[in-house]
């Protein structure tokens, strides 16, 4: 098959690429976040034009089953009727007053009352922010400016964290994004994920100037690099040792694996947790949490200054609680696993049958097509030639009505929403596209 043929357009994509050409009149690369410009995979991207349940439509009427889920707040599928419910009756009220409400302490309350790692919280706007405020209260607390991050672990677009490992196994950052002074990445110290004799290499040199270990403890930018248990059991008991803080992101895996996230899920207590994404069921939320001491380092009662005028906007929180309060139904995680793991394993079985060099790793509702037969935990074993099999099976299921994520570097997330019969549907289209990719 020649690769022209390969990409063949079955599906009307006309109005999502006069859309997209006008975005790019306004627009840098036409769009306003870099991955969903498409430049992974082939073709426009689409412009999605509403969605119900577990599927979206186009602007061109194609349906596609979803397993983006908006990157993953959408927990509970799209226009879910208790959340919209909750949403319409808020924002008939103002949309913001820039003075507390009742909205922002019900979801404080109920994210304490059933999250046992904090105490107290403080509500942003999105993830970045969340991060970026978090690693500001690490150095106020601790008085240090170095941070500890990983490789394969991403924390949203913040200046220190736009950095990559310079030359050699541990070293300084570079910075991975102009704009970010190489002073600013020097400051952060990168090093491979679960290398446990590094790891104590650097906190006995560093120790003293490092005021956090930053890390995603479910790392799902990047493929999906599941950790050994213990690892992550490891860090928090050298974060100990060297006296240095621990911030779980768990922008991803928050309220996502569990309600108590991955601290939850791996029983380990880390000193700052930072949330986003189904935190704010579906509008632009954040929050960063810890015990009430490290919490009072912040303004107005500490010396750290954060601050944010649409800062636990009532519809945002309306949102998020009604999201929330879903995730607190009696046995929604079990399930949400249970299908996941199906659907998981049907996959790999068929890969298995064939030949074909796929696996899928999961954890709860999140799951990742990777490439090879290896289980991969960090991201220097992700082969990037592999990308052209993401490409054509991505392209494939364009074609058959299922949207993944367009990037093979992305992980994929399943709702409430996606029924088992969705979820067969999409094993079926999957394997056909993998026997396309595959061929
Ligand atoms: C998405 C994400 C962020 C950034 O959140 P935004 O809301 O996109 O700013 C940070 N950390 C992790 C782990 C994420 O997955």
């Amino acid at each position: 098959m020649s690769t022209n043929n390969m990409y063949q357009q079955r599906i009307p994509r006309e109005k999502s690429a006069a859309m997209f050409a006008e975005a790019l009149e306004y627009f840098p690369g036409g769009v306003n976040s870099p991955v969903r410009a498409f430049r992974s995979v082939s073709g426009p991207p689409l412009f999605i034009e509403q969605a119900k349940g577990s599927r979206m439509q186009d602007v061109d009427g194609n349906v596609f089953l979803d397993f983006c889920c908006s990157w993953g707040p959408l927990i509970h599928g799209h226009a879910n009727e208790y959340i919209e419910e909750k949403v319409m009756k808020t924002v008939v009220k103002g949309t913001s007053f820039g003075t507390p409400n009742e909205m922002g302490n019900r979801l404080g309350k109920l994210i304490l009352d059933n999250h046992p790692y904090v105490e107290r919280l403080r509500f942003v706007s999105s993830g970045t922010e969340a991060v970026m405020s978090a690693i500001r209260l690490a150095r106020g607390v601790t008085g240090r400016n170095k941070i500890l991050k990983f490789d394969g672990c991403y924390h949203g677009h913040v200046d220190s964290l736009l950095v990559k490992a310079g030359s050699g196994l541990a070293t300084f950052g570079t910075s991975s994004s102009a704009g970010v002074p190489e002073s600013v990445a020097a400051d952060t110290l990168i090093l491979p994920l679960n290398d446990r004799d590094l790891l104590e290499e650097i906190l006995s040199k560093h120790a003293h100037e490092i005021a956090c270990i930053i890390v995603e403890p479910i790392p799902a930018n990047n493929g999906l690099l599941i950790q050994d248990p213990s690892w992550l059991k490891c860090l928090r008991i050298k974060a100990y040792k060297h006296n240095v803080l621990l911030i779980f992101d768990e922008v991803i895996s928050g309220f996502r694996v569990g309600f108590a996230g991955a601290a939850g899920y791996y029983d380990v207590k880390p000193d700052i947790i930072t949330f986003g994404k189904v935190i704010g069921g579906g509008f632009p939320v954040g929050a960063y949490a810890a015990s009430k001491e490290i919490m009072d380092y912040i303004a107005p009662v500490g010396p750290v200054y954060q601050a944010g005028t649409l800062s636990a906007n009532p519809v945002a929180m309306a949102a998020g609680l009604a999201a929330l309060e879903l995730c607190l139904t009696p046995g929604f995680y079990e399930l949400q696993a249970e299908k996941t793991h199906a659907f998981a394993t049907a996959l790999e079985a068929y890969a298995r049958e064939k030949g074909y060099p796929m696996h899928v790793p999961h954890i709860g509702s999140i799951f990742w097509l990777a490439f090879g037969t290896d289980r991969i935990t960090r991201s220097d074993q992700i082969d990037p030639a592999n990308m052209e099999y993401f490409k054509m099976i991505h392209h494939e299921l364009l074609q058959t009505g299922v949207y993944l994520g367009p990037s093979g570097y992305e992980v994929g997330f399943i709702s409430g929403a996606h029924s088992v019969g969705d979820l067969e549907e999409a094993v079926g289209k999957i394997k056909a596209a993998m026997d396309v990719a595959f061929a």
